[in-house]
């Protein structure tokens, strides 16, 4: 009987751990929006680590031995998906981890936006702009969940339900905070190519100027290209979300009398004491400093 017992463990090592009633379903997020979504939505029945902090560029994040390991026993593992996390097959591979793994951006409806990266056409991973693709990843979240830990179901529908409405508020609020702008106002000057999905749902028009960024020493060529969208459009304000050159961003306020607009977050939350530690802070504030710098 005891030489069975190496063949039955080794099948039951290849399913995914059963989550025992009562014990909390372990989440690695590699994105600091989808920490907060999933703890939204799993309340005290999740327990969440958060490996990439805010403030932690997701496009750029090095995975420490440390988040490899709550990788491997985490039951789920969460990632924005399309791109974002360019090292997440490699991850994958060397945490060797049961988990499940969904990257959630590559699971939702929508539009196909494309960005530029080192000369290549991509999908634009910034999805979390859109309100109605943070409902879509509410659902695909409490769906993996009520999944894993089915004695939850309900909790996880109620709590994603009741999250569902604040989205809905969230969404008429910026509605009409961007009606009070002028149609021939809402043109958004930016300098990181993250805000597509955010200008499709709000009605904005986009003059990227990405590829000015904080380690490139722009050509006066690019800079007066810059300074004649600016002026043609009569923008009154540009937001600069990664370039650190001052002497760019004086020349080219100083040229087009537009102001700087203040700090969008482009690529996730804010930390604890900022007012965009949450989803909905960070729409509040991204929408609030867009419409008060345009007005
Ligand atoms: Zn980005």
């Amino acid at each position: 009987m005891f030489r069975f017992l190496p063949l039955l463990l080794g099948g039951l090592m290849a399913l995914p751990l059963p989550i025992q009633a009562g014990q909390p379903v372990k989440v690695a997020s590699l994105s600091t929006v989808l920490t907060d979504l999933v703890k939204q939505v799993g309340g005290d029945r999740v327990q969440v680590s958060g490996l990439v902090k805010p403030g932690v560029d997701p496009h750029d994040f090095q995975p420490a031995p440390d988040d490899v390991k709550k990788v491997a026993q985490a039951d789920l593992i969460l990632a924005s998906g399309l791109g974002m996390e360019g090292y997440l097959t490699k991850l994958e591979t060397s945490s060797g981890g049961k988990g499940q793994w969904i990257e959630i951006g590559n699971k939702l409806n929508l539009p196909k936006f494309e960005l530029e990266e080192d000369g290549a056409k991509v999908r634009d991973p910034h999805w979390f702009h859109s309100i109605t693709a943070a409902r879509q990843a509410v659902d695909v979240i409490r769906e993996a969940l009520s999944k894993l830990s089915p004695a939850d179901k309900d909790y996880f529908t109620q709590r994603a339900t009741a999250y569902q409405a604040k989205l809905d508020a969230l969404e008429k609020w910026a509605k009409v905070q961007v009606a009070s702008l002028p149609r021939d106002q809402r043109k958004l000057v930016t300098s990181h190519d993250a805000f597509q999905y955010f200008a499709r749902e709000f009605g904005f028009t986009i003059y990227s100027i990405a590829g000015v960024s904080s380690q490139d020493q722009p050509s006066s060529k690019k800079v007066a290209d810059l300074i004649r969208t600016i002026q043609a459009q009569k923008v009154k304000a540009v937001f600069f979300e990664n370039i650190e050159n001052p002497k760019v961003i004086a020349e080219l306020t100083r040229e087009t009398g537009a102001k700087v607009g203040g700090e969008l977050y482009a690529d996730g939350l804010g930390d604890n004491d900022s007012d965009a530690s949450t989803y909905e802070g960070m729409i509040r504030h991204n929408i609030t400093t867009v419409v008060d710098a345009l007005k």
